[in-house]
């Protein structure tokens, strides 16, 4: 009988606990299962090493862990279709994809003492707190309804923070007073998107001390049971095929897409890059075809919101049928919604973008 296979994710590549996460991983299910781990040959450098350290000459790495090599180019996809194709999943989030300094508030957001919460309403609401990496893993296991069978690792000190994002990010819109303030922090679009975690199966935390090692054999005893029940339980739960084609690439004509499987047309973005797609039918509008109607001021902002530049931002508009930008009679209303803050803008006039 084949092993079951468990895919590591991480969510920043330059983490050195990446490979302790990955040994206590590799230790936690040696004789059950196999671990992949997409990367690249730098990787296996450092991975070796760190397996030797943890393990001697006494266990053999490529008995229980598959380095699965890919490019840059190639690697979203590669990671699209193992995470199709795995029994269960362990991400590791990094503390350095969290932004800890510009985060205000440790102890949970109830214990908040009133003059660090002013703090945190004061603080600026451009820059997301979280990474990129960690949205991109979230997007794709979400994408493809993996998270329900997916552990989630962090070391136990980020824990409060990252728990107070999973709620806080489940929360859609920002609530206002009376009188219009703001009475919920203000999370941008990145970050209310980890609100997704709260649909992983679980997560499991581990405390690395200065001198810790390679091996993290107490972490690797937790997450043990858990990866367990995860393979166990993930034969039994109802997925819709996925059909990965749709999710990678252009496409001139229309294909159903997340987040609701409607019709889309999405002829000039891969797919795969596309983090926020807009929910109903819509048809891309390229930048090029943007970037000649916008003003020459309306093109150097980019976003209105965190001016990102156009080429951040995903255009479409509504339907599968195009009008064209230009013209007396009927025409198509441009909308974008920036890859970097998650917001939306629409076309206002003849060229600008505003806020929408
Ligand atoms: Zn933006």
């Amino acid at each position: 009988m084949t092993r079951p296979h468990i895919l590591f994710l991480r969510t920043f590549k330059p983490d050195p606990l990446n490979f302790v996460v990955l040994n206590s991983l590799a230790h936690a299910v040696r004789d059950t299962a196999v671990i992949e781990i997409v990367g690249d040959l730098r990787d296996r450098v450092v991975m070796e090493a760190s397996w030797r350290e943890a393990f001697g000459h006494d266990v053999a790495m490529v008995d229980i862990v598959e380095l699965l090599p890919s490019t840059r180019e190639a690697w979203r996809r590669d990671v699209l279709s193992r995470i199709e194709a795995v029994d269960g999943v362990v991400l590791h989030i990094s503390p350095k994809d969290i932004d800890f300094p510009e985060f205000p508030f440790g102890p949970p957001i109830y214990e908040m003492s009133g003059d660090r919460w002013e703090q945190f309403m004061d603080s600026p609401l451009a820059r997301p707190i979280t990474g990129r990496g960690l949205l991109r893993e979230i997007c794709y296991l979400n994408r493809l309804q993996r998270l329900p069978d997916t552990v989630v690792v962090c070391d136990a000190r980020y824990q409060p923070t990252l728990d107070d994002l999973i709620a806080l990010g489940g929360t859609m819109g920002d609530a206002t007073d009376i009188r219009g303030n703001l009475v919920t922090p203000r999370l941008t679009a990145i970050d209310k998107q980890v609100g997704h975690l709260r649909k992983a199966y679980g997560g499991v935390t581990y405390r690395h001390p200065p001198n810790g090692g390679a091996l993290l054999p107490e972490f690797a005893a937790a997450l043990a049971p858990t990866l367990l029940e995860v393979i166990a339980s993930h034969g039994s739960r109802e997925r819709p095929t996925a059909e990965l084609n749709n999710l990678l690439g252009t496409s001139a004509t229309p294909r159903r897409l997340p987040p609701d499987a409607e019709l889309k047309i999405v002829a000039f973005t891969n797919v795969e890059e596309v983090l926020f797609l807009p929910p109903g039918e819509l048809t891309e509008i390229s930048h090029k075809e943007m970037g000649q109607i916008l003003n020459r001021e309306a093109a150097r902002l980019g976003c209105p919101y965190c001016r990102a530049r156009l080429s951040e931002i995903f255009f479409f508009t509504r339907g599968l049928q195009r009008h064209g930008l230009k013209g007396d009679g009927e025409r198509d209303w441009p909308n974008g919604i920036c890859q970097v803050c998650g917001r939306k803008s629409s076309l206002f006039g003849d060229d600008v973008l505003m806020p929408q």
